[in-house]
């Protein structure tokens, strides 16, 4: 990351983009931004856990941590999908037993903050999709600045901090978004802060006329700042409701509305978003419930049934401050 003043950087890349995907019994879990797999938790991460929770439960989470979104790469789809479920699995059961329900407290954000579902102003479908490493990758870190030379700089202000960003486009995404929007209603529904977002969408949406709307961090479902949740409930007819992003936990409440990509870091022989469109006008523009169409090519929802069939949970019942 370039900042001009003087920051924790690491510290600061996880306010503004995308979370660190982990949940807050992972203490020192940090976002690898790179396409290897990440480094074995040490043991300090292990002895947290097990400071927090009990039982047949520690061993079920320690077998499957939370999965870092830049597992995601190609060739090594199946192995991302199957761990993502099976944590995904366990984390719905231990928020279960601290009695949160996600949905609830969603639908009371719904209330408070839109009044009313968001509806499709026509017969359209329509298709969210998320920013960082679905549309574009921010080398906050510079890591991937040789690569290839970045697409453009945003520029933007946070909590007063200037913020100078190489950006990275996927290929293709300009034709991909004309494209779609023919066929879809857009949005963007990011779990990055506002500032940060409207630079990017200043950048990919200059004349303001390709999204319907933008939802941000604030939309998500926040648990203890480290799982943003976006749940597609704030939108109605949701058999006609399409997201794609790169991490599966952002459309765990909803998997089977989910097209899951891969994660974008640079690369220009990319190929997703041609993928993406190719699969989202030929088999989903016209589908009359998405979802059963999403499972038959996916399966995560049955993939889920059947990790669970084989997961014999005992629940914890002591608190972990949640932050949700
Ligand atoms: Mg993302």
């Amino acid at each position: 990351m370039r900042a001009n003043n003087e920051i924790n950087e690491e510290e600061s890349l996880q306010k503004i983009t995308n979370p660190i995907v982990s949940i807050g019994i992972f203490e020192d879990d940090t976002f690898d931004q790179s396409f290897s797999p990440k480094k074995e938790k040490d043991s300090n991460s292990k002895k947290n856990l097990t400071k927090s929770i009990n039982g047949s439960m520690i061993e079920m989470v320690l077998n499957f941590p939370i999965i870092d979104s830049s597992y995601n790469y190609a060739g090594n789809y199946e192995n991302y999908v199957t761990n993502t479920l099976s944590s995904i699995i366990l984390i719905k059961k231990f928020l279960q037993s601290q009695n949160i329900n996600l949905g609830k407290k969603f639908n009371e954000k719904i209330t408070e903050n839109k009044n009313n579902k968001i509806y499709n102003s026509n017969d359209k479908k329509i298709l969210v999709l998320d920013l960082d490493e679905t549309l574009i990758h921010s080398d906050f870190e510079g890591k991937f600045k040789l690569l290839n030379n970045y697409d453009a700089v945003i520029n933007f202000n946070e909590d007063n901090i200037n913020y100078s960003v190489g950006i990275y486009l996927r290929p293709g995404l300009f034709d991909f978004l004309k494209i779609v929007k023919e066929n879809f209603d857009l949005y963007i529904y990011t779990a990055s802060t506002l500032s940060y977002c409207n630079a990017i969408i200043n950048l990919i949406d200059p004349e303001k006329n390709i999204f319907k709307d933008i939802l941000f961090r604030n939309d998500c479902i926040n648990i203890n700042n480290q799982i943003f949740i976006k749940d597609i409930s704030i939108f109605d007819k949701i058999e006609n409701v399409i997201i794609v992003d790169n991490s599966l936990y952002s459309f765990m409440n909803q998997i089977s509305n989910g097209i899951l990509i891969n994660s974008f870091y640079g690369d220009k022989s990319d190929m997703e978003l041609l993928n993406v469109m190719n699969y989202l006008i030929g088999f989903l523009s016209t589908a009359e419930d998405v979802r059963k169409i999403n499972e038959h090519f996916f399966n995560f929802k049955s993939i889920m049934q059947e990790i669970e069939k084989n997961l014999i949970c005992n629940v914890p019942s002591n608190n972990i401050l949640m932050n949700v």
